[in-house]
């Protein structure tokens, strides 16, 4: 029922979000981030909130599950900007959200220009179009697919065929979190849909189990023919030795580099896992800034900046 009080309480926050239309309910706007003295961009981050009224988990968690508790974007903002990368491209994460993207388009909306967000869309739903049509309004520009939730019919369905198609369409990308055995299939995709942009998250995992092998990175080179693939070169904690400043990637980072160019390899962090121990963000992104002396500087400014724009932040 409602009562004289729910109404004027309800009567307020409607004039409120009438009057600051771009303001969520839920966070302050902040000024747009400093571009000259933060100029460049992670291209992968997650962030969650210990709020879990306003931004509820997926069915499963709860709060303690979250690990870090809490990792903000001024939580984020406060490792990245001391290293130079004043804008983020935000990722869904599916095992605290789910499906439910609005704490990634909610920060981006109170950070304006700071984020863009690859979100998740359930392609076993319909109207995969319309609603990637809706979350490009609000900033989302890629959608992260996965076979570790419906397994081997992950690339099958009428959907996922059908966000493939739209993506070409909308300028979204298809951000894959995979492993190497997956490369070929999604090769196969790429052929079918020879304009949609296709984005490989942590060189597809290579060496997670600490062995890279040379088969496995021969695979995701050759994913390169198509010439609208790119690849992450990021999640350093995760893989090899998982130890800084992680020299012993540097033969696959080169390869990678080798095979896709500069204009299509973007460094990221995968903040907050690699901000742990004597993983930190700044180990991170002081392999790509110094340790690998085969790159120009104007090569640095593709990793580290250009490449990113041009997929995630370009209108
Ligand atoms: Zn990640």
């Amino acid at each position: 029922m409602l009562t004289r009080r729910s109404l004027l309480k309800n009567g307020v926050a409607a004039i409120a979000a009438s009057a600051l239309p771009l303001v969520t309910s839920s966070m302050a706007r902040a000024a747009g981030p400093d571009l000259a003295k933060h100029p460049l961009i992670d291209a992968h981050s997650h962030i969650w909130s210990p709020d879990t009224d306003k931004w509820p988990l997926e069915k499963g968690q709860t709060k303690a599950d979250l690990a870090p508790p809490s990792f903000t974007p001024e939580e984020l903002f406060a490792v990245a900007h001391p290293v130079g990368v004043g804008r983020v491209v935000l990722i869904q994460h599916h095992i605290y959200h789910g499906w439910n993207n609005t704490y990634l388009t909610d920060s981006a909306a109170a950070h304006p220009g700071a984020f863009s967000v690859v979100g998740m869309i359930d392609d076993q739903q319909p109207h995969a179009d319309t609603k990637m049509d809706a979350l490009l309004k609000k900033h989302v520009r890629g959608f992260r697919i996965t076979p570790f939730i419906y397994k081997d019919k992950w690339l099958s369905s009428d959907g996922m065929s059908l966000m493939w198609k739209h993506a070409a369409k909308t300028g979204q990308s298809m951000c894959c979190l995979i492993d190497a055995e997956h490369l070929e299939e999604v090769g196969a995709m790429c052929a079918k849909h020879p304009q949609t942009r296709v984005v490989i998250d942590h060189f597809a995992r290579i060496g997670e189990d600490r062995e890279v092998r040379d088969a496995d990175v021969a695979k995701l080179c050759a994913l390169a023919k198509h010439k609208h693939t790119y690849v992450k070169i990021s999640a350093y904690y995760a893989l090899g030795k998982k130890k800084p400043p992680y020299l012993d990637l540097v033969p696959m980072i080169r390869k990678v580099f080798d095979a896709y160019g500069p204009e299509r390899t973007m460094w990221a962090s995968d903040a907050p896992y690699q901000i742990q121990g004597e993983n930190t963000y700044q180990a991170s992104i002081d392999l790509v800034k110094e340790k690998l002396d085969f790159l120009t500087a104007g090569d640095r400014e593709w990793l580290l900046r250009k490449t990113a724009e041009k997929v995630f932040f370009s209108a």
